[in-house]
């Protein structure tokens, strides 16, 4: 008999959930606290770091690896296509992050 609970969420699952709870009250909080909103997702990543779990490609679209601003769109980000590339640029430092078209639409249209 297993003496604790074997169906309690292990360490990683409440991390990465904690990690995608603070990207989206980054997102949130851009618009009234900005700098909030950079804080927010810096501890995400340091999260992350701490419990050697990889962010992954679709929640670093979520914002500028260099300067952590959240990317919102018309806001922090411009998006330009190039071709069969979509480049995504920060608008604070100019840090260019480029997806392949078949792979940036997450949505069917
Ligand atoms: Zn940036």
């Amino acid at each position: 008999m297993a003496k604790y609970n074997q169906n309690a969420p292990k360490l990683n699952d409440i991390v990465q959930v904690r990690i995608d709870t603070l990207l989206s009250c980054a997102h949130k909080a851009y618009a009234q606290r900005p700098a909030d909103s950079k804080r927010y997702v810096e501890l995400a990543c340091t999260l992350a770091k701490r419990h050697r779990i990889a962010i992954g490609s679709k929640r670093k679209k979520l914002f500028c690896t260099k300067c952590f601003l959240p990317m919102i769109l018309q806001k922090t980000m411009r998006i330009e296509n190039e071709g069969e590339w979509e480049v995504q640029t920060c608008i604070l430092c100019g840090k260019k992050k480029r997806f392949h078209c078949s792979k940036a639409r997450t949505t069917p249209d």
